[in-house]
């Protein structure tokens, strides 16, 4: 017997005409398994992940996703949100079920004399800062540019002007979501605000966000930004001096410590900063970071700012495994700068690395409860990122991984960054809200009482 129709997870099918029924209603196109371009729409930033939806509705607006919405709520079948495909843990592909794949949703609007753009979910931060750089202005984004504006901002958004201008979401005025049950609501300080709250931070778990729109300020185009890096032997001096010189910096300089390595090159312990402010005080402000002497590397100087956002991009291919911990520091202690020395050096592969973010600056002034992001006490970010090749490498390098985290939590505070939460890491997404969990609860509640939209880091309905 020839089985029609799409298989789902839960072992029943959907008729080739209900499918039939939905493609035709679709601007966008729907893949199904067979398809030429299946495999590549189901391809994800971390080669870790390897699933195969029964339907990817890439959709082309928020009617495609309403359509798509409706149908995946009729015929049962689980739901994955995909913006720009860089989840850690992949949250944003499923086994046999219906992604909503924004990804054919670049548009941006720019207003420059508002200081404003309006953008679609499948916009990654190179199309972002491409469109608003043209007018001299930028907000908050991702360090990688080909990172997604939609994931990272509904998960809080950490980046080079986060002491200036902060996080991401405290840029963000208003957004279009559509709803569990397929409604299209607008949120913003003055519609729908308790929506609103819960957007900026809650992980894509109260509906699928069809158009941003964000606050911009004057950036560059011109910023003082790069790195200093000093080999790994200095890696506990470099740390203690990132330390205080992160306690007298003013707002318009971000600077995050990293373990990486350069091309074919050892590990080393890199100072990355961008200031973005006048480029003479820039060179003053920045100065003390080349106080240990001689760097084994000096990129700190004016640059592009487009050319700042993509200082990492070489880094983080498509397709390669990756895994990362994450926590707060309320300080860099020495006792956690030991932590950091130690296991910088026995990286199993020169790709993985640790990045010390920060939450300094403006990103520290906004109150826990402001909105659903709660983490603004402790100022250090440490995301530990294993990156391997072969998948069937995974365990010494997961490992490795853990083995850091678990070494360095005892100095953590409470919390973790919602967007660095790896795939195991289940038991921690209640302290990624923090104190806004239960607030968060509620609004789930409200907004999506069965709890539709799963595949996050994923807040329970309140009872
Ligand atoms: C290489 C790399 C660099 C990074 N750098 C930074 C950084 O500098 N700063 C920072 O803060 N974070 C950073 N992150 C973390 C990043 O914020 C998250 O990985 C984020 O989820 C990526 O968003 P995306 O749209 O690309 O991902 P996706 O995988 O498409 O989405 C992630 C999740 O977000 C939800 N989602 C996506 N789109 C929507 C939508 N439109 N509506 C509702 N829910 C949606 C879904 O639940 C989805 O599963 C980085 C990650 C990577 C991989």
């Amino acid at each position: 017997m020839t089985l029609t129709g799409v298989a789902t997870t839960t072992g029943s099918r959907i008729e080739d005409a209900a499918v039939d029924g939905f493609k035709a209603g679709l601007r966008g196109h729907v893949l199904r398994p067979g398809d030429d371009a299946y495999d590549e729409g189901r391809r994800l930033w971390n080669g870790m992940f390897d699933r195969r939806p029964a339907l990817i509705a890439r959709c082309t607006g928020a009617a495609d996703v309403i359509s798509a919405v409706t149908f995946a709520r009729d015929h049962r079948l689980q739901v994955a949100v995909r913006g720009g495909g860089h989840s850690f843990p992949g949250h944003s592909m499923c086994d046999g079920g219906l992604v909503i794949d924004l990804s054919p949703m670049r548009a941006i609007r720019v207003d420059p004399a508002a200081r404003t753009a309006r953008a679609q979910p499948g916009v990654k931060w190179i199309d972002f800062d491409h469109e608003t750089q043209a007018f001299g202005l930028a907000t908050t984004g991702g360090t990688v540019s080909d990172t997604g504006i939609a994931g990272l901002t509904l998960g809080g958004g950490l980046g080079w002007l986060s002491g200036k201008h902060g996080l991401t979401v405290d840029n963000l005025i208003a957004a279009d979501v559509v709803t569990a049950d397929g409604r299209f609501l607008t949120a913003s300080a003055t519609e729908n605000p308790d929506l609103f709250w819960g957007l900026r931070g809650g992980g894509g778990n109260l509906g699928v966000v069809t158009s941003f729109e964000y606050q911009l300020h004057r950036v560059g185009p011109t910023v003082l930004g790069g790195m200093v890096a000093y080999p790994l032997d200095r890696a506990k001096e470099v740390l203690r001096l990132y330390r205080d010189f992160n306690k007298a910096a003013p707002d318009e300089l971000t600077t995050y410590a990293a373990f990486v390595n350069p091309p074919d090159g050892d590990t080393v312990v890199a100072l990355i900063c961008c200031y973005a402010g006048p480029l003479d005080k820039g060179e003053q402000v920045v100065r003390p970071l080349r106080s240990l002497g001689r760097p084994l590397l000096d990129g700190l100087g004016p640059m592009p700012y487009v050319a700042q956002q993509r200082l990492f991009d070489g880094g983080f291919p498509t397709g390669a495994c990756y895994y990362t911990k994450g926590d707060f520091l309320p300080d860099l202690t020495d006792e956690a700068i030991e932590v950091f020395a130690e296991y910088a050096a026995t990286k199993p592969s020169p790709a993985s690395g640790v990045l010390v973010q920060t939450t300094c600056g403006a990103a520290s002034r906004v109150t826990s409860d402001a909105m659903a992001f709660a983490h603004r006490r402790f100022p250090y970010a440490p995301v530990i990122v294993s990156e391997w090749l072969d998948a069937a490498d995974a365990e010494k390098h997961v490992c490795w991984a853990r083995d850091f985290w678990r070494a360095l939590h005892p100095f953590a505070g409470a919390g973790v960054y919602v967007n660095d939460l790896s795939h195991d890491d289940g038991d921690r997404v209640r302290i990624a809200y923090g104190a806004n969990y239960e607030r968060l609860a509620a609004l789930k509640k409200t907004y999506d009482p069965d709890n539709f939209f799963h595949l996050n880091p994923n807040i329970k309905p309140a009872p």
